[in-house]
């Protein structure tokens, strides 16, 4: 960050905002509380691989900590007092939170919304084929991915197959080591002069993304010449491990992820090697900061952990839904002695956001598409606040105003946060959005916040120690204190 200061602020602190390594300014509470706060995140991204998951993984940690399903109060119609703490479920993938503060709900909500969906590659719903004595697993890959970075390595298969009757089964295969994997095959170099010589995007097909499933046919006389044996005696297994047929795989939601568990990188274990982590690591950091909360907020805090940003917030659990809107007229009801839409209306006008999601970091081995004059997020230089995405001139970005970022310097300030500033490139590479203009249509005050990655979207995500604990030292920050805007 620039604007280098060696001003004392009035507690006396040296002025946060420098652009150095924020190893140096790190508190001994903080390398504590740093290095336990990221064993539980490395856990949380080992043990939730699907959206599916990490709502049931939140949905635990919020339990635990006495949170009730609005669902059961929207019932009862029994009034919520200062303190209290719901949770609403979407589909079984999008998690809202909320803890009602001191204030009146329509002064407004402090609000922290991350995604926990991630690119990977989703089974289509007739997957399972043979071809060259191989059973293989057709599939469609979701959110923005590079399709050679997924090929020739270890995968594991996540998500849940719904049977006829109502049933859903569980599915989690390549994740414990006495389990196997899959992975899809690549070409030999020896083989792939024309490959080579493609373009990188076009390489590796969507349509070559096929997951290699088994090679044994089916036992006995039934397996003899019969050109479907290998994909038959696929079937049998999976229906001795599942009790599911074939015709189960219509109503399913089976994702193929990198396999294994988040690992310390670098020989100074200062860096997380992970899948998911855009945008699980603002989702967790959310998360954590709201059921940590020890006494009613001044204001009402919301975490929303949602699916679907990296397909365009659609569908009836991603943000483009009225699911917001429809959680936060059901918590307005419950609070307030008689409904009307003004309540509503006015609750969220007032109301102000942390878009939590992730950014890119300078890599050294790509400078050329990097923001220029300390403009782009570095590793190891805290939380990102970036202002503005978008493209092309900053086209369809949101676009925080001048007030809000200086409220939100001055609680980073205040509670001892390493941030910075960060951009996505440099002017006209290209761009990217988050979920911040779908709440900013309430008229609230929005803000992209969160950690930067290196490798975003890679199957293995880079993220670095400190920027991962800063979000969540943000975040609960923002909880605290939260920006006031004149209500009205
Ligand atoms: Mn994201
Ligand atoms: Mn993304």
């Amino acid at each position: 960050m620039a604007g280098t200061s060696k001003k004392e602020d009035k507690t006396g602190k040296k002025l946060l905002m420098k652009d150095e390594n924020g190893w140096n300014r790190l508190t001994a509470a903080d390398k504590r509380q740093l290095t336990s706060f990221c064993e539980e995140y490395k856990e949380f991204l080992s043990a939730a691989k699907t959206e599916r998951a990490c709502h049931d993984h939140g949905l635990a940690l919020a339990q635990a900590q006495s949170y009730t399903d609005l669902a059961k109060h929207v019932k009862t119609g029994k009034k919520l007092g200062q303190g209290a703490k719901v949770y609403l479920s979407g589909a079984g993938k999008t998690l809202i939170l909320a803890r009602l503060g001191k204030r009146p709900i329509t002064e407004g909500l402090r609000i922290i919304g991350g995604h926990t969906d991630a690119p990977r590659l989703d089974l289509k719903p007739r997957p399972v084929y043979e071809e060259g004595g191989m059973a293989l697993l057709d599939t469609h890959y979701y959110g923005g991915i590079k399709k050679y970075q997924w090929v020739a390595m270890p995968l594991a298969i996540h998500g849940v197959i719904v049977k006829k009757n109502g049933k859903t089964v569980n599915v989690s295969i390549g994740e414990a080591l006495d389990e196997p994997v899959f992975t899809i095959t690549d070409l030999l170099p020896h083989l792939g002069k024309e490959q080579a010589g493609k373009k990188m995007s076009e390489a590796i097909t969507g349509e070559g993304l096929n997951v290699l499933l088994g090679s044994i046919p089916v036992p006995g006389k039934e397996g003899k010449e019969s050109s479907d044996a290998i994909k038959r005696h696929v079937l049998k297994l999976l229906n001795e491990k599942y009790q599911i047929d074939e015709a189960d795989f219509t109503s399913a939601e089976l994702e193929v992820v990198p396999a294994g568990p988040a690992r310390d990188l670098g020989i100074d274990q200062s860096m997380i090697l992970a899948y998911g982590q855009d945008d699980r690591a603002s989702a967790y950091a959310a998360l954590r900061a709201l059921l940590e909360q020890r006494e009613a907020p001044e204001y009402t805090g919301v975490c929303i952990l949602c699916d679907k940003e990296e397909i365009g917030s659609v569908g009836s659990a991603g943000m483009e839904s009225y699911i917001f809107e429809n959680t936060i007229a059901e918590l307005v009801n419950l609070c307030c002695p008689d409904y009307n839409d003004l309540l509503l209306r006015r609750c969220l006008r007032n109301s102000c956001m942390l878009s939590a999601d992730v950014n890119a970091l300078h890599d050294p081995n790509y400078p050329d598409v990097s923001s220029p004059n300390s403009n782009m997020a570095k590793l190891n230089h805290g939380v990102v606040l970036t202002k503005y995405g978008g493209a092309r001139g900053k086209s369809h970005s949101n676009d925080a105003s001048a007030e809000y970022m200086a409220k939100l310097r001055q609680i980073f300030d205040a509670a001892g946060v390493i941030w910075q500033t960060g951009e996505l490139g440099k002017v006209d590479q290209g761009g990217g959005g988050t979920i911040a203009y779908m709440l900013a249509r309430y008229e609230m005050d929005v803000v992209d916040c969160g950690p930067g990655l290196l490798s975003m979207h890679a199957p293995y995500e880079v993220a670095g120690k400190l920027d991962i604990y800063m979000a969540y030292k943000a975040y609960s920050a923002f909880y605290q204190s939260g920006p006031g805007k004149k209500p009205r």
